[in-house]
């Protein structure tokens, strides 16, 4: 069935990327959402079908080339078009002490968060271009953009300055294309990412500052929502965003100019 505008959401079952994939879908996308977490993946789509959208679940690890493109092939083959990315899937990982830090904790980072934004890009790219144009959104973080004081989050911050780069070099590559990348940095937003973080001795890389009000200005100290950041990507898939390329956007209350 074909579509007028169609979105990939990444990492869709929950928090970040399920909130985008329901605005998007308000906004008039059809989603494909993607993650590897069927049953979450399901109920996203059925919720957005409740409300009169039109989703497809796709199961596939981000890191895995044979699954993504079956993935991209599927959605693509299914609404004949794509229009926007949300590059969202990713962990914290492991939080450690470099010289604790496991080479296996560091390659699985580097495989999710890294590659796995590669290979989202990789595949999609070549639809957006046959789109005659299109907007991609990466999911960073102000780790390893604006802060650099979460303990021992070394491997995480490095995949999220990479990722900012990637948006920042493909933004001149794919300006031609009327392809348009750009980078939502958040900070503390409530997920449950968390449950994904393996934090080791943190008392040897924790910096020992604290804020008495919370590091949060515009809140007073609490956590950002996923539906902040997703008002943000509808806003950097539409037209409204339509000369904005290349940039990091932080969204977190303020949060990083304090760390
Ligand atoms: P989350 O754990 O709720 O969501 C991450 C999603 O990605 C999950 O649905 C998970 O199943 C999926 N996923 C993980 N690995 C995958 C893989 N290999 N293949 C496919 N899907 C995979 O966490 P979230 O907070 O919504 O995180 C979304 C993004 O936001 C991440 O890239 C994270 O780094 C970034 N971020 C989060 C925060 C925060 O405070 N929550 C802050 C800054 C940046």
């Amino acid at each position: 069935m074909a579509q007028e505008k169609v979105a990939l959401v990444t990492g869709a079952g929950s928090g970040i990327g399920r909130a985008s994939a329901l605005a998007l879908a308000k906004d008039g996308y059809a989603i494909g959402a993607l993650g590897h977490t069927a049953d979450e993946l399901e109920k996203l789509v059925a919720d957005i079908e409740k409300d009169g959208g039109e989703a497809l679940t796709l199961v596939a690890d981000v890191a895995d080339e044979a699954a993504m493109d079956q993935a991209v092939t599927r959605l693509t083959e299914k609404y004949g078009r794509l229009d926007v990315v949300v590059a969202n899937a990713g962990i914290n990982g492991v939080w450690a002490p470099i010289d604790d830090l496991k080479p296996e904790e560091w390659d699985k980072t580097m495989t999710v968060n890294l590659r796995g934004t590669y290979m989202t890009l990789h595949k999609t790219v070549p639809y957006l271009k046959a789109a005659g144009g299109g907007s991609v959104v990466i999911i960073s973080s102000i780790n390893g953009t604006r802060t650099f004081t979460s303990p021992g989050a070394t491997a995480y911050s490095a995949t999220k300055a990479g990722q900012l780069a990637m948006a920042q070099q493909l933004a001149l590559e794919l300006g031609q294309y009327k392809i348009r990348v750009n980078a939502i940095c958040p900070g503390a937003i409530e997920t449950k990412i968390d449950d994904n973080t393996d934090i080791r001795s943190s008392h040897e890389t924790e910096i020992p500052v604290e804020w008495p009000e919370g590091d949060i200005p515009i809140t007073g100290g609490e956590a950002g929502l996923s539906e902040d950041v997703a008002d943000l990507v509808v806003f950097l898939a539409s037209d409204k965003s339509r000369h904005i390329t290349g940039t990091p956007v932080w969204i977190d209350g303020g949060q990083g100019l304090l760390r």
